[in-house]
């Protein structure tokens, strides 16, 4: 058995988890996200019923596997710290840690979706959106820690760059992105901007599962937000596939919990990709709230 954390800026979803994805023993508590010896104790503290056992930790951000230093946005105490070590050190065990969407990618391979498949690349639509790789049951591991970031690097142009309207309707703004950078497609395809995204293309402020029932009924105003965001996400995607290989992409996330974005998503995709199919590629995952557990116990030591 592997005791597992999937730790996310509110909170630290902990579970004893049993040879063929049983979880035990499952608590939340909140993350102490302003104080990093907190932070430790608090993983110390949970883990203590089982001594010498492994921790695994998926984590919303990413650890450098040269340095060991863990980045996460929503997690400030982190910033510059040796995470696994200092756990590893005060909890008296081993410790791994990996991205909290490539433990999902993990999951969906093992025990969802996409098992059976040795190619996966799953997709986190939520509040923002991510992705993780696995190939052969392990997570593709990339320069800093980073794969599966298909959300991050700019996809939108500046108005010189596009032809368009004399007024510049057509173009989608260079929205700023949590990464630094402005007009990646996490600025356009997350459950936010896709918020966003409804008052450019003219809609009113309403949040995003409002803006994809008004889409289901077919209202011309969240069509017209729609047409726009398939066109990006889907193109996007058309690369990761064309890149990857990958066979199949358990969608994940709050807006992964509507079908008929899978289904769309999906149709406009296979619409892209090289290698035309009539087999659905997206969709929808089903491990829920477990996937980031489960993806945690399935890691391995390197
Ligand atoms: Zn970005």
């Amino acid at each position: 058995m592997i005791l597992c954390a999937d730790i996310g800026g509110s909170f630290i979803d902990f579970a004893v988890v049993k040879p063929g994805g049983k979880l035990e023993h499952r608590v939340a508590v909140p993350t102490p996200v302003d104080d990093l010896e907190t932070f430790v104790a608090a993983l110390v503290t949970l883990c203590l019923p089982w001594p010498g056992i492994p921790l695994h930790i998926a984590i919303a951000g990413v650890e450098n596997p040269e340095t060991g230093i863990v980045h996460a946005a929503n997690i400030p105490c982190l910033r510059q710290a040796p995470l696994r070590e200092l756990v590893k050190k005060k909890a008296n065990r081993t410790v791994l840690i990996a991205n909290d969407a490539d433990c999902f990618a993990l999951a969906e391979a093992r025990f969802g979706v996409a098992q059976g498949h040795n190619n996966v690349f799953g997709i986190i639509l939520g509040t923002g959106i991510g992705g993780g790789h696995v190939l052969n049951g392990e997570i593709v591991n990339g320069l800093g820690g980073i794969t599966g970031e298909w959300g991050h690097s700019p996809v939108v142009l500046a108005p010189p760059f596009m032809k368009c309207e004399p007024d510049h309707s057509d173009v989608v703004p260079l929205f700023k992105c949590g990464c630094g950078q402005s007009g990646c497609l996490d600025t356009i395809a997350g459950a936010r901007a896709l918020e966003r995204l409804h008052l450019w293309a003219g809609g009113e402020s309403i949040d995003s599962r409002s803006i994809l029932a008004a889409w289901e009924r077919g209202e011309k105003q969240a069509e017209r937000t729609l047409s726009v965001y398939l066109s990006y996400v889907s193109a996007s995607l058309a690369h990761v596939i064309n890149i990857t290989g990958g066979r199949i992409l358990p969608v994940g996330g709050g807006l992964g919990n509507s079908r008929s974005l899978i289904i769309a998503l999906d149709r406009a995709v296979r619409d892209k990709i090289l290698y035309p199919t009539t087999k659905p590629l997206l969709v929808q995952a089903t491990l829920g709230t477990e996937a980031g557990l489960l993806g945690a116990a399935c890691l391995i030591s390197k």
